[in-house]
């Protein structure tokens, strides 16, 4: 552990203010329920315009989308994924964990989005179309009343090839931002951090990206990727800890899933509260969805983050406060995690603060049991997630069985039996068969019981 001052205080001093500190610098599994949580709308510089905005910006470009991309011709261009029951896994989790949880769980399959089987199709892919219509646009190549399929057109390729982009990740937005760019006809540079998985970093540079790997973590390798941008006019940085559009784009899929509750007859209302476990990294993801969701459901959805125990980076920021000017290192924790997509030490500030008291909890899993559920979810439900896309599944058991989870029920009088579990099943569709193997024998190996 180290001795140095967090924002003037020892680590000693922040676990007398917060006393979850303890469980969480010795990596055990906790839940925690925002105590500045409210219920009242906020007043934020973002609303609801710019969520309509954003939706209506992929709609324009949808029929390039589907021009481009085969695979989204059936959803006519719309990037979309499944919402579905999974009711053997629910009963499965209520066998290992002996407890009833009453209502439906149901799975969001962002493994399934089409181009790259991750949340970050969302927000990756919005910020780069609007780049790119930005771009023509400024030099009156195309306006909005255009079809857009035009911009698969040979002149556009050869436009936007003077221009790069540029992004550090742990890998999945590489993969959304690398091979929506290399489409387009942009140059990409993805700036890997060490976690970042080989077999993405082999697909990247097959699509024609330029992969530049660092040794150090992700927030290091945004850093670089921020300044190589800075040097070249002509280059574009999409800022995974910073930017409105990847929140914004992430946002939509909460018009999206609001459509897909009322196919199924899901009522959410004072009497029929909606639930939804989003995995965290940098927060962008779950952030924008929760802004989305906030927007149109308010009062009656509760949003809780899930983070690796060696990753607590949104719990420690939004618990201290401190935000983005504190790191999980800062605690003598070591971002090593098996979960990539949320191995960030550092949480974005913006999502931070927008969201403070709009994110009803946060808590950690072990990285064992996300390769448990992983095993768990494929031999009941046949579905295949990647490691960190696991991590929302023990949400709806903290809830009913922690006395945290407990107190919010009451607190927010909660009919749970009308509830809807939504768990964000946030990538996985682009993992190599050989590697979802070893994923799924890792799993076997080791299954507790549960506690
Ligand atoms: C990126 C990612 C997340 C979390 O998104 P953030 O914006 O980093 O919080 C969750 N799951 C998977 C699979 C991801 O790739």
């Amino acid at each position: 552990m180290t001795d140095s001052l967090i924002n003037g205080k020892t680590i000693l001093q922040w676990a007398e203010l917060f006393p979850q500190i303890h469980d969480i610098t010795r990596l055990n599994e906790l839940f925690w329920t925002n105590p500045i949580y409210q219920t009242a709308r906020r007043q934020s510089f973002l609303s609801f315009s710019d969520l309509k905005d954003a939706e209506e910006r992929l709609a324009r470009f949808a029929p390039y989308i589907a021009k481009v991309f085969p695979e989204t011709e059936r959803d006519n261009g719309m990037i979309e994924s499944p919402l579905v029951p999974i009711s053997n896994m629910q009963n499965r989790l209520q066998e290992i964990y002996q407890l009833d949880f009453p209502g439906r769980l149901l799975l969001k399959c962002d493994n399934d989005l089409p181009i790259s089987g991750s949340i970050k199709a969302r927000g990756g892919i919005y910020e780069v179309l609007q780049f790119a219509e930005r771009l023509v646009m400024e030099h009156d190549l195309l306006v909005k009343e255009d079809h857009y399929a035009k911009l698969a057109d040979k002149e556009f390729q050869t436009f936007f090839s003077n221009y790069s982009i540029a992004v550090g990740s742990t890998g999945n937005l590489g993969l959304s931002i690398g091979i929506m760019s290399a489409k387009l006809g942009f140059k990409v540079y993805v700036h890997m951090s060490a976690d970042a998985k080989k077999w993405k970093k082999d697909l990247l540079r097959e699509k024609g990206v330029v992969v530049i790997e660092h040794a150090s973590d992700f927030s290091e390798a945004v850093a670089q990727g921020r300044k190589q941008a800075e040097q070249d006019p002509n280059m574009y940085f999409v800022d995974d800890e910073s930017s409105e559009h990847l929140f914004l784009g992430y946002s939509v899929a909460a018009i999206r899933l609001k459509k897909q509750l009322e196919e199924m007859n899901r009522k959410v209302n004072e009497e029929h509260p909606l639930l939804v476990y989003l995995p965290c990294g940098v927060g962008g993801g779950p952030g924008g969805v929760t802004f989305g969701l906030k927007q149109i459901f308010g009062n009656h959805v509760h949003c809780f983050f899930a983070e690796p125990t060696h990753s607590p980076s949104m719990l420690l920021g939004l618990m201290t406060g401190l935000h983005d000017k504190v790191s999980v290192q800062d605690f003598g924790i070591d971002n090593q995690t098996e979960a990539d997509g949320l191995a960030v030490g550092r949480p974005s500030g913006f999502v931070g603060k927008l969201l403070e008291k709009v994110i009803s909890g946060i808590y950690t899993i072990e990285d064992d049991k996300l390769f448990e559920l992983l095993t768990i979810l494929a031999d009941t439900e046949g579905k295949l997630l990647e490691p960190s896309a696991l991590a929302g599944f023990l949400g709806p058991v903290h809830i009913e069985k922690s006395d945290q989870g407990k107190d919010y029920i009451k607190k927010h009088q909660l009919n749970m039996k009308n509830a809807t579990h939504i768990v964000w099943g946030t990538g996985g569709g682009m993992v190599p068969d050989q590697e979802m193997k070893k994923y799924y024998e890792k799993g076997k190996g080791g299954r507790s019981s549960g506690k």
